[in-house]
């Protein structure tokens, strides 16, 4: 009883083998394409690494800043302008945005703590938000080379549309000698400056807190060199 089982069995696994060796090759050669496709899809996606954007808000942790028009630096760039520039950070789609807690002082991070700029990537590209005192009027933007990139004459637009150039510099200013760029610059990231206007100038002041919304969403715009719809 047993040998004729186990022949029987053998006949049946005989039986079976031509479809098993049928069928076998057109399921690998299926799984080989699917594996195939989903290899392609990954090196799509890697070459399309996102470049990310950080935005810094003012001087950071308990620094107010320039004082003017019953305000500071730090408290204007944080109520008025931190929410309106993240909204619209969150509309682009090609490139990443994301905001330094302002409940931190990057130079300080940097220099004391030995964390800040460090943790930053060193492709990611730092753009600091400032707004300028005691005399005069205008935003310009300090820029990280000798020339202005084509991401500074966009964000200097802005600036010009909004607010309008300070006259002293013509829109760009190389400067060498500031903390918050210099931990940036020796470190060979990224980076530009905005001094978005006069926060003593009661014009520009003016024009900066009524059109925030805009002036907003034209920095990011600039900022990403993409349009929110
Ligand atoms: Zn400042």
């Amino acid at each position: 009883m047993r040998l004729k089982w186990k022949l029987s069995l053998l006949t049946a696994a005989l039986l079976l083998l031509p479809i098993s060796l049928a069928t076998t090759p057109e399921t690998s050669v299926k799984a080989a394409s699917t594996s195939t496709t989903k290899t392609t899809k990954k090196v799509t996606k890697k070459k399309k690494a996102k470049h990310t954007y950080l935005i810094v808000m003012g001087h950071g942790a308990g620094d107010p800043g320039a004082r003017g028009n019953g305000t500071s630096e730090a408290k204007f760039l944080r109520k008025y302008y931190l929410p309106q520039l993240k909204k619209y950070a969150k509309k682009i789609k090609n490139s990443k945005v994301v905001f330094y807690n302002s409940k931190h002082d990057i130079v300080r991070d940097t220099l004391v703590h030995h964390k800040g700029s460090y943790k930053i990537n060193k492709k990611t590209t730092v753009i600091m938000f400032h707004l300028d005192a005691p005399y005069g009027r205008g935003g310009h933007v300090i820029i990280h080379k000798k020339h202005p990139t084509a991401r500074d004459k966009r964000m200097a637009k802005v600036i010009k549309k909004y607010v309008g150039l300070n006259h002293a510099y013509n829109g760009y200013s190389y400067r060498t000698d500031l903390k918050n760029c210099n931990v940036l610059r020796h470190r060979h990231i990224d980076y530009s400056l905005v001094e978005m206007g006069f926060i003593t100038n009661k014009s520009n002041f003016k024009h900066l807190k009524k059109n925030r919304a805009k002036i907003a969403k034209a920095y990011i715009e600039a900022i990403t060199n993409e349009n929110i719809k």
